[in-house]
């Protein structure tokens, strides 16, 4: 693919501004902060960039874009950022900071980085079943994108957990491969938008099976089965399936940043999205917000772009 692989060249260590993760938020802040003549240094610790959105399968709700795969969408990003002059360096996993110094310390596996004004665009990663088998089955049935793996499942029958938009999402793109989409929810209403909703009811090969949860996932070399528990009937039941695809929210990447966060680590930011330490900022899944979209993500990473440029402007 191509947004893959990019090896760094020995890159400057001193930077005006540094981006941490490369999703729609990252790449904004780097396109509006280089576009404001700051050095701009975007690190991505993963050899692809565009984070959790270049795994998604459809992306038809950002203005402008009226359909696209979530990898055509990152590598727009990539490049209209760089067109200003922002480095994006991939591969790249930063370690630790240090907000206490300044310019502010950012070390890398590879590396070590100061940058005047930084901003966390980190994202958050699926949140885990925590039930037996789950952890054991990984690449073998056990799947938290189906854009990546959707593939291996062609004609063979599959469970989606979960009632948001990204199980509903995937869900419906995983009709393109499977014989049958078993949707499995914990309530009997779902959480997904109503546009969605509607979609998934009309697919003849997606079945809901609501008020119920995963106990267990089973198998041998690969998954085979998973132990079904309705919390309405208190009724046990082994159901046979070929893979379970993991949709049940996310967990904010924060625990490097010692700044301010809610009582499930997403940063807080006031209007301008700075955190609680002065000139840090935080945008898109990361951030304590009411909406988490790529749209609101790139909205956020304006604002971060723009206001860092102002706080180094300050600094004379
Ligand atoms: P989400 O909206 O938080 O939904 C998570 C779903 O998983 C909920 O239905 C929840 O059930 C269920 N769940 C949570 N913990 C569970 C557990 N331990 N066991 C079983 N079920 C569990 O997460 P998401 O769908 O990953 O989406 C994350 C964010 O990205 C959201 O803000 C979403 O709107 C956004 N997003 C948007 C789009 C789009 O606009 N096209 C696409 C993908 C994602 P309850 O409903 O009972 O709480």
């Amino acid at each position: 693919m191509e947004l893959s692989l990019s090896f760094n060249k020995k890159l400057d260590r001193d930077w005006d501004v540094v981006i941490i993760g490369s999703g729609p938020g990252g790449l904004s802040a780097a396109l509006y902060a280089s576009r404001g003549k700051l050095k701009t240094l975007v690190l991505e610790k993963n050899f692809t960039v565009g984070g959790n959105i270049a795994l998604t399968s459809l992306i038809e709700d950002y203005p402008g874009i009226k359909e696209a795969t979530g990898e055509e969408f990152a590598k727009l990003l990539k490049e209209h950022a760089e067109s200003f002059g922002a480095v994006i360096a991939t591969g790249e996993e930063v370690i630790s900071v240090d907000f206490n110094s300044f310019p502010r310390l950012i070390k890398t596996r590879n590396a070590e980085y100061t940058a005047k004004a930084v901003i966390i665009a980190t994202g958050a990663d699926p949140r885990r079943l925590n039930v037996p088998g789950e952890e054991e089955f990984i690449g073998k049935g056990v799947s938290y994108c189906a854009v990546c793996d959707a593939p291996f499942f062609k004609d063979k029958n599959v469970i989606v957990v979960g009632g948001g938009n990204s199980a509903l999402d995937e869900g419906l793109y995983l009709t393109k491969f499977a014989r049958r989409v078993y949707i499995v929810h914990r309530r009997d209403q779902l959480r997904a938008d109503k546009i969605l909703q509607e979609r998934a009811f009309a697919n003849p090969k997606i079945e809901f099976i609501f008020n119920t949860v995963v106990k267990k996932i089973e198998g041998d070399s690969v998954v085979r089965r998973v132990l079904l528990f309705n919390n309405k009937t208190n009724e046990e039941k082994y159901f046979d399936i070929d893979a379970v695809f993991i949709y049940i929210g996310l967990v904010p990447n924060s625990s490097l940043f010692n700044v301010e966060k809610d009582e499930r680590g997403y940063i807080i930011t006031n209007e301008r999205m700075e955190t609680s330490v002065r000139g840090v900022y935080a945008v898109g899944d990361v951030r304590k917000s009411p909406l988490k979209q790529a749209i609101t993500a790139a909205g956020e990473g304006a604002i971060a772009g723009y206001f860092a440029e102002k706080f180094v402007e300050g600094l004379g």
